[in-house]
This record gives C-alpha cells, sequence and structure tokens, in this order.
C-alpha cells in the first residue's frame, strides 16, 4: 500500500505533541475500508491484507510520522486543562487528489501519554456508529470529518457494559486542530506557541485572514454554518466541548451523538449530558460559548489586550445573527423558500410548533411536506391547515419551490434505533445491517430504501446514547 504522506504537523515544536507509535493489536480484521475515499488521498492498494494491518496500527506505512496531540479543552463547561489524544494516533497527512491537506488518523490504538486512565482503546459498537455517522453527515452535505477504514481487532476491551470487541477507526479530517488545542498555549501561558499554532490554523484553514482576529471570525462563520447545517437534519452533536470544536468547522466526535425522531427543541440524548446543556435548540448558546474560549485564548497574542477584548467580542456579538442568518436559509428552504426574507423565520417557527405540539417526526415531516402530504402528520387539522395556507402563499411565486424542498428534505437519516440494532448485529459477526445502512445514506435525497424512513415502533425506541465509548 501507498499512502503519499506529506506531513506538516510533525514538524511544528516538540511541544505540540507527542510521536509515538501505536499500540499492535492480536487479530486485525477489516471490516469496511472507504475506498472512494481512498481513491480521492491518492492511496493506493495492491494488498488488501495490508490494510487491516495498516489500519489497525500493526504496521506503520512508509512516510507516516506518528504523534499523538496535546490539547485542552472545557468539557461541560469546565476546563480541563491536559486531554490530548488519549487513543488516538496521527498517521500523518496527505494532500488529496483536489489538493487539500488532510489527516490521516487512529483512533482506538492504544495509549499515549495522554490517556490519563483510559486503555486507549475504542470498542466496535462506536467505531461502527462514528463510520455510519460520518459517511451519512457527508452524503447529506454537511462538513465533517470522514472514515476511511474500520478495522476489528480480536481484543476484548472492558466497559461499563462487559467485555466488548475493540475495534480501531481510521478518520480522516482537514485537521485535528481544535478550541482546545488553541486553550492549552493560552493556558499554560506560551505565547511563542500560541503564534507558531495561529500562523499555522491560518496558513493551513484560512490562507486570507490577515491575522489571530480574522482567524477567529472565520472559525465563527464556519461554525455557524455547521450548527445550522446540524440543526436542519434533526442532528445533535451531544458532546460539544471545546475539545470536540474543530478551526476548520467540519463536525468531529461522533460520540454520544443523536439524529432526533420526533421534534423537541429540548430534545437530548447522551446518557453523561444530564443537564441537557447540549440539547438541540441550546447547541447555538453552547457553540458561542465554545467561540468565547477560542477569543480568550487568541486575546492573549496581543499586546494591547483591552483593544483586543472590544474586538473579538464584537465577533463573538455578531454570531447569534450569523446562526439565524444561517438558520434561516437552511429552514427556509425545507418549506420551499429559496431566497428568505426575515419574516420567514415566522412561518418557519409555527410549523416547528406544531410539531412539537404533535411529536411529529423531523425528517419524516419535512420530507412529507415537499411530497405534499405533510397534513397526514398533524393531529390537529385545522391548526396545519391555517398554516398551510400561508404557506402555500408564500410559496407561490418561488420559482420551484419542490425542487428545493427536495435538495433540502432528507428521506433517510441514520436513526437511533436502526444503529443500535447494526451495533447488535456487527457484534454477533453480522456485518449486513452495516452494509445496508451504508448504501441506503449515500443517497439521502433520492431514497432507495425506505423502510429505513420509519421511526422505531415503541419498542425499538433507544432513549440515550452513551459515551461508554
Ligand atoms: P471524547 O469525549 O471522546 O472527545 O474524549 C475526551 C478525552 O478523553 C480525549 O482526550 C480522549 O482522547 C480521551 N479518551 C476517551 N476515551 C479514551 C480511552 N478509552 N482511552 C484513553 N483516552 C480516552
Ligand atoms: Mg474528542
Amino acid at each position: 500500500m501507498h499512502i503519499p504522506f506529506d506531513n506538516s504537523y510533525a514538524a511544528l515544536p516538540d511541544a505540540f505533541y507527542t510521536k509515538l507509535s501505536p499500540t499492535s493489536v492480536k487479530a486485525p480484521k477489516l471490516l469496511a475500508f472507504n475506498k472512494y475515499l481512498a481513491k480521492v488521498l491518492g492511496i493506493e492498494v495492491d494488498d488488501i491484507a495490508e490494510v487491516s494491518r495498516v489500519f489497525s496500527g500493526n504496521k506503520i506505512p512508509q512516510g507516516a510520522e506518528p504523534l499523538a496531540q496535546l490539547y485542552a479543552g472545557h468539557q461541560f463547561g469546565n476546563f480541563n486543562q491536559q486531554l490530548g489524544d488519549g487513543r488516538a494516533i496521527l498517521l500523518g497527512e496527505v494532500i488529496d487528489t483536489k489538493g487539500l491537506r488532510r489527516d490521516v488518523q487512529l483512533k482506538g490504538s492504544g495509549r499515549t501519554p495522554y490517556s490519563r486512565g483510559g486503555d486507549g482503546r475504542a470498542w466496535l459498537g462506536p467505531v461502527l456508529r462514528e463510520y455510519v455517522i460520518s459517511e451519512a453527515m457527508h452524503a447529506l452535505g454537511i462538513p465533517t470529518t470522514r472514515a476511511l477504514a474500520a478495522v476489528a481487532t480480536g481484543e476484548d476491551i472492558l466497559r461499563e457494559e462487559g467485555m466488548l470487541p475493540g475495534a480501531v477507526l481510521t478518520r480522516v479530517a482537514s485537521s485535528h486542530l481544535r478550541v482546545g488545542t488553541f486553550e492549552v498555549f493560552a493556558h499554560r501561558g506560551q505565547p511563542a506557541e500560541l503564534q507558531t499554532l495561529t500562523d499555522y490554523a491560518i496558513a493551513r484553514h484560512f490562507p486570507g485572514a490577515t491575522g489571530p482576529m480574522d482567524l477567529l471570525r472565520g472559525v465563527c462563520e464556519k461554525q455557524a454554518e455547521l450548527v445550522a447545517a446540524w440543526m436542519s437534519v434533526g442532528f445533535i452533536h451531544g458532546v460539544m466541548n471545546t475539545d470536540n470544536c474543530t478551526i476548520s468547522g467540519e463536525t468531529i466526535d461522533y460520540g454520544p451523538c443523536a439524529f432526533m425522531d420526533d421534534f423537541h427543541m429540548g430534545r437530548a440524548f447522551s446518557s453523561i449530558d444530564r443537564q441537557a446543556r447540549y440539547a438541540y435548540g441550546n447547541q447555538p448558546n453552547m457553540l458561542m460559548f465554545n467561540m468565547a474560549q477560542l477569543a480568550t485564548a487568541l486575546i492573549q497574542l496581543f499586546e494591547d489586550k483591552d483593544a483586543a477584548l472590544e474586538e473579538a467580542t464584537a465577533i463573538i456579538h455578531a454570531m447569534p445573527e450569523q446562526i439565524e442568518d444561517a438558520w434561516l436559509r437552511r429552514f427556509a428552504a425545507k418549506i420551499g423558500i429559496a431566497k428568505p426574507q426575515v419574516k420567514d423565520a415566522e412561518l418557519i417557527q409555527s410549523f416547528l410548533d406544531l410539531m412539537q405540539k404533535d411529536g411529529a417526526d423531523f425528517t419524516n415531516t419535512f420530507h412529507a411536506l415537499s411530497g405534499g402530504s405533510a397534513q397526514d402528520r398533524f393531529t390537529d387539522r385545522d391548526a396545519y391547515q391555517a398554516w398551510s395556507q400561508q404557506h402555500l402563499a408564500r410559496i407561490s411565486n418561488e420559482p420551484d419551490p419542490r425542487a428545493i424542498m427536495n435538495s433540502a428534505n432528507p428521506a433517510v437519516i441514520p436513526r437511533n434505533h436502526r444503529m443500535e440494532q447494526m451495533i447488535k448485529a456487527a457484534v454477533a459477526g453480522d456485518l449486513a445491517p452495516f452494509e445496508r445502512l451504508m448504501t441506503a445514506l449515500a443517497t439521502p435525497y433520492t431514497p432507495t430504501d425506505m423502510d429505513l424512513a420509519k421511526p422505531p415502533a415503541p419498542s425499538e425506541i433507544v432513549p440515550a446514547t452513551f459515551c461508554g465509548t
């Protein structure tokens, strides 16, 4: 196998990482390999047996410079001064066929100096979950890290649920720079490293940016778009800690995330998110908290801290409007409006209110709206009719509302109960449900398998997701 590595992070000063190799596993067995993505990355495979050796960490491919990255982060609002890759190892970077620099990282590849009490491993369930959901997000058109490979390790690991089969995920990202990467150097009072990191992030992600404030502005813009995109498909990230918030604007870390079935603004799934801090409707607020942490770190680079604080504050204060704009654009498309006006937000909101009152299925109700059969989804027919009349009047002069809705309302999303069923089957050695989901989720807007669009039967409902990854 040839991976055309072109590493830049490994050339940064030692303070940024620890160089070390993955820990070998007993009996690597390839579960999934994303050959389309491999092709985009310029990876050439001649011996498929080598794929499981490389993407389990048993063989270091030529040109790799394996390392674990250092970072810190605010977790559930509290600062944790040292996190870092506790079970991930960056093999290196490639410049893909489109000219984009991308990280190739193993996750679940053994202990590192940042593992704290953890075993450095991942179990099969969350590995396949991340594989399916990250690829589904990509197919939905939402910026995300990607999944290149999943390999079973042949070793069992201990989790709360008992002994579980281990696996390694190979993740591809525009970079693994996080808000927490900036926080660690700001907190330690290392301005030289903070400056180096800032220059690196600008060169890699915002080549036009003129300095730290411009970087902050760029990250805020990308993240505002991202959170609106999540909300437009009913996605709840579940653990929006600053170490899981990228500088690139890609979704990262699919631990306890979930797509919601019946709509509720307050929906939360993660079993460790007891206060529902990261609930569906609270995500914009949490994003602003995260961007404020990035701002706080970047301010340290300025001599005139008061002026920097003022400028950074203005950037953060612009975020509610940015998020609302992005939200309006996304949700207007979902009801067939190409160029929304500010007052369209009311029309959208009243539709969401009706959905919430009835606990209507988020995905299927919007999809039914594109198909003209949304009335069947509501118990209060009169209220729906009143809304529908307003809606029809509004879209009557839109050129092609149906086409707009079709491109904004997916039919199939990775539903939680299907994820659980897929994991159960995979643990028992049956990858057919995994393959089936991967096929259906590749074309979410032109469904091929409508059975997967069904919400869970009462007995199938999965009310919580677990971080026991
Ligand atoms: P996460 O919640 O997955 O973003 O992880 C938060 C932090 O815990 C990161 O620094 C991870 O690398 C670390 N971590 C999570 N699981 C493990 C594990 N099994 N072993 C070692 N470190 C872990
Ligand atoms: Mg993380």
